[in-house]
């Protein structure tokens, strides 16, 4: 018989037969809260009707219009309605199908644009698992051991983990910004740097705001030297953290910004984002790709926005992510093995840690587990496996956070049982 490949790490054994809103029913008839959104991708819900509608109606239209080939009208609506969310210094956008892609795109563009070979990385970010991207990589060595020689001209600096330190965020991120002055000075010199490559909240890396201080120092750095500034928001953009874009919880405006994931709600289509003065030093041909820019997802992504704005999504983010960590930090009161809950918006980690603070990856996993078995799709993530995380939906509804909250409760309480 054949099956599916062992290299697959299978999180629950869930076979979903459909889906709705923030709802995932099983082949077996289970119901299950999914608060994965298939790693924060179905942003508007599953199978929102207008983003099915837009799909099914461009499927009628023309599927696969290949943009070198033929321009399509999805694509041209998408730059417009992105336009209007992007910083005002950014006007051109380039398309591809996947995160990793738009994070080599990034990488590519930063360094033809500036002549130098190196990027800075920070720990704990995560970019991607093409070669490229995995070598950018600093969430975990399972990403990019046993496949070495990695790409050549990453650096990596601190990232202003507070909690991991014990210290309060001001004092991380004089650290972090310190730890990087020294590397521009012992490792990789300014006019060696191409850019700084850094998540506005670590993702797969466990669930952490950076801090806005630190963005804002990388950001007064990178115009000082040159440096281009990278904003990979593949998975903390398009509303998830409370704001439309993850940087915007600070001043600091990217060079080159990159997304993918909740932009059209699953179908495969990510954009880098920059002027067109900076993507003007790369040359027409050096990127793209056979599926970039695929007519169905366009069309998705541009319902997704209209059901973002209609909807007020980037607003109920904010208010249903308040209310979900007013609901978590009341829990962690109960139960001594939660060391830290902290997220922005539908973007929410839970820490495990043992009583002597050393990360408890046993329990976050048997948790996610448990959470499963209470009818709740969780997620762990961060270098040592031992953070659980949340990512509702943005169109999640009060109950279904409230309803959440008592499943996440009655699975913790069942582990400490
Ligand atoms: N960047 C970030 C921040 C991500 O979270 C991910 C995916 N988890 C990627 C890049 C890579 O995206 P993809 O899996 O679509 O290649």
């Amino acid at each position: 018989m054949t099956t599916m490949s062992p290299l697959l790490k299978q999180a629950t054994p869930v076979v979903v037969d459909h889906a709705l809103g923030s709802w995932i029913h099983a082949t077996d008839g289970t119901e299950y809260l999914d608060f994965t959104t298939g790693i924060g991708v179905t942003s508007t819900g599953h199978c929102h009707p207008k983003v099915v509608a837009a799909a099914r109606e461009q499927c009628g239209k023309i599927i696969h219009a290949q943009y070198t080939t033929v321009m399509h009208p999805p694509l041209l609506e998408l730059t417009e309605k992105l336009g209007e969310k992007l910083p005002a210094s950014m006007d051109s956008v380039f398309y591809a199908s996947t995160g990793s892609e738009a994070v080599e795109a990034g990488m590519r563009l930063a360094r033809m644009a500036t002549g130098r070979p190196n990027i800075v990385v920070f720990q704990g970010g995560f970019h991607g698992r093409t070669v490229a991207a995995a070598s950018m990589t600093t969430a975990g060595t399972k990403f990019s051991a046993g496949f070495a020689p990695l790409m050549a001209g990453v650096h990596m600096s601190v990232f202003p983990y507070a909690y991991r330190y014990g210290w309060d965020e001001d004092t991380a991120v004089k650290f972090a910004l310190k730890e990087l002055d020294y590397l521009l000075l012992t490792r990789t010199a300014p006019n060696e740097t191409a850019a700084f490559l850094i998540e506005p909240a670590l993702g797969d890396g466990g669930y952490l705001p950076t801090p806005p201080a630190f963005l804002e120092g990388l950001r007064e750095r990178a115009t000082t030297h040159g440096i281009m500034l990278i904003l990979d928001e593949v998975q903390a953009g398009v509303g998830r953290t409370g704001r439309f874009w993850g940087h915007q919880h600070s001043a600091a405006v990217p060079d080159i910004l990159l997304t993918a994931k909740g932009i059209a709600s699953g179908f495969p289509i990510s954009a880098m984002a920059s002027s067109t003065a900076l993507m003007s030093k790369g040359w027409p041909g050096s990127q793209g790709g056979t599926y970039g820019g695929n007519a169905v997802a366009a069309a998705a992504a541009v319902a997704t926005l209209q059901v973002i704005d209609e909807e007020n999504l980037v607003e109920n983010a904010r208010i249903r992510g308040d209310q979900l960590q007013a609901g978590l930090k009341d829990i962690a009161t109960r139960f001594l093995a939660i060391g830290d809950v902290r997220g922005w918006g539908l973007m929410q980690g839970i820490e495990f840690t043992t009583a002597e603070g050393t990360p408890d990856a046993a329990t976050a996993s048997a948790l996610q587990q448990e959470t499963t078995k209470h009818g709740l799709l969780t997620l762990t993530c961060g270098p040592n496996g031992n953070v659980v995380r949340l990512i509702p939906a943005l169109t999640v509804s009060t109950q279904e956070i409230d309803m959440g909250l008592q499943r996440f409760e009655a699975a913790l309480a069942a582990l400490s049982s």
